[in-house]
């Protein structure tokens, strides 16, 4: 049976509960433990599919197609373990089943309550298909203390009764702030979060510190008596330089072997961290330099590509070298002069046009890609960048003014349009418009064969690959023709030929574009061969500079 680890966070959000409880995964792993990670999110929304990513963040996709929190991505970048729909579990999502479980009479006619039914149903998501590993790890949204998580909390903390002291443990993360007009480190918010947690009658095991430096003894000593916990089990989180260090500093903070300890397991072997030693090394000390511009509308809230970035320094590990990356506002280049284009766009070895939706901006992002093709600047177009490449040939060479998608509205030439009706398997799926906005979009992973002999196919070194999808609208292939005649093939589709998945120009070093998004499935020890490439084709660029 899997033991099962609850990561809970306090005082301030945004300390990396995500980050966290990936490492621990990562080092589970590392000790050869089969790991599993979930997210139970407390907002009411049923999935962040429908929620502005300058909220939240990106929406991160899974295999199976269910639109989840960015932290999954975190879960699958550091264990490489592909999540389900089963492990991103929101209030909204149980609440549904709670009420369709109502209306269905499984109750009995029962007075449906939080305790036990939304809590049962909380419980019944945590357990799910948990049979085949040693480890689930859970994280609980948001911070103790707030109204919406108190159900997952009083749900996990019934867990610790109904599976055992052994089989169960506590981790809470939170921050030791440094007061530099008391030159000290403060525990305070530390005991006050924990006291909370206590309040709801659960009681941390290990204490994960957030700090900008070292914790001293006396501090340690302190954190641990009013937090009533083991000295040993208080552990330092400080920053590191890169994200994938942290799972070396944990586990140097004795992080793994306290959590080994706690489920009574030997911890006498040290857990192989190679591949994380060799990523930190790259990342660390880089060979050279390259930058890539990211033009997007969502440039003010990075969590909002955060997979997109992860994915470019993947690639620059698989190159040695740094990535920088130059967040550009397609706003400002659709409103700005030819001049500030020009000074803006002229010092990057890349441009990359991500995924988006709506008008606003595009045809900045179109203004980005004409001059990515004119000056021969390596050019990556990711979803909503394959579609803007689309009418940027059509309406920039094609001599097609009126080319546009029917995302914007309704227009004469629909070179990007909605298919209402498209075949994923056996299953034919269908989009109504009007419906609910939540769920009507191609969704996950879908095959798409490439074309021999072309750049996507020396690329993959495959015929087939299948990769994960997130939009509505696709390439009209009416306009196969005219493309071609502006230089865009098509050298990618479904696997029933009637979409187009990948297009690139056979006049350019490097111009690809995706319908899908590659950057879901990049990891720091298998950067994603689109990106690799991309950024080789960067370095290239970078000496003709
Ligand atoms: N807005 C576009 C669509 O829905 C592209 C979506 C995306 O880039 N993920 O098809």
């Amino acid at each position: 049976m899997a033991r099962f680890i609850f990561v809970t966070g306090g005082v301030v959000s945004s300390l990396g509960k995500g980050i966290a409880s990936a490492s621990l995964g990562a080092l589970l792993q590392a000790r050869g433990y089969k790991v599993l990670l979930r997210k139970l999110e407390p907002y009411i929304n049923v999935d962040p599919g429908t929620m502005n990513p300058f909220q939240h963040g990106e929406v991160f996709v899974t295999e199976d197609g269910a639109e989840t929190d960015l932290d999954l991505g975190h879960y699958e970048r550091f264990t490489g373990v592909n999540t389900t729909c089963f492990d991103a579990i929101s209030t909204g999502r149980i609440y549904s089943d709670v009420i369709a479980n109502e209306r269905r009479g499984d109750y009995l006619g029962a007075t449906v309550q939080v305790i036990p039914h939304v809590t049962d149903a909380i419980k019944g998501a945590i357990l799910k298909n948990t049979g085949e590993v040693d480890f689930a790890i859970c994280e609980i949204g948001g911070t103790v203390g707030d109204i919406e998580g108190l159900p997952f909390l009083e749900a996990i903390r019934q867990l610790r009764n109904d599976l055992g002291y052994r089989n169960s443990l506590y981790v809470h993360l939170t921050l030791v702030p440094y007061i530099p007009t008391a030159g000290e480190l403060k525990t305070k918010p530390t005991q006050h979060s924990v006291q909370e947690l206590q309040s709801k009658g659960i009681q941390p095991d290990i204490l994960l510190c957030r700090s900008d430096r070292p914790i001293g003894v006396e501090e340690r000593r302190k954190l641990a008596l009013f937090c009533n916990v083991k000295p040993e089990c208080v552990i330092e989180a400080l920053d590191v330089a890169t994200i994938y260090q942290v799972p070396i500093s944990y586990h140097e903070q004795g992080l793994d072997s306290e959590v080994c300890k706690h489920f009574g397991l030997e911890a006498k072997t040290a857990p192989d961290l190679a591949i994380w030693e060799r990523i930190v090394e790259t990342v660390t000390r880089p060979e050279g330099d390259v930058t890539i511009g990211v033009v997007g509308k969502y440039t003010g809230l990075l969590d909002a590509y955060k997979s997109l970035h992860q994915a470019l320094i993947h690639g620059g590990i698989a190159n040695k070298v740094n990535v920088n990356i130059e967040w550009i506002d397609a706003d400002q280049l659709e409103n700005g002069s030819k001049v500030a284009l020009m000074e803006r766009l002229s010092p990057l070895h890349g441009i990359l046009v991500p995924g988006g939706f709506g008008e606003r901006g595009s045809r900045g992002k179109i203004a980005a890609i004409q001059y990515a093709r004119e000056h021969k600047i390596p050019y990556f177009g990711v979803c909503f960048g394959l579609q803007m490449a689309v009418l940027e040939a059509l309406r920039n060479m094609g001599g097609f003014a009126d080319a546009n998608s029917s995302e914007f509205g309704s227009t004469s030439m629909p070179a990007i349009a909605l298919m209402t009706e498209w075949i994923k398997g056996d299953i034919v799926q269908k989009y109504f418009p009007g419906e609910d906005l939540g769920g009507t979009m191609r969704l996950g992973t879908y095959e798409c064969h490439l074309t021999p002999g072309s750049k996507a196919y020396e690329i993959y070194k495959s015929s087939v690959i299948s990769e994960r999808h997130r939009h509505r609208y696709e390439v009209n292939t009416t306009y196969l023709k005219e493309l071609e005649k502006c230089g865009l093939y098509v050298v990618g589709t479904t696997a029933d030929g009637l979409l187009p998945e990948i297009a690139e120009r056979k006049d350019h070093p490097w111009f690809v574009a995706v319908q899908f998004h590659p950057e879901f499935k990049s990891r720091p020890f298998k950067p994603h061969p689109l990106f690799t490439s991309f950024i080789e084709a960067a370095i290239n660029q970078n000496r003709l500079i």
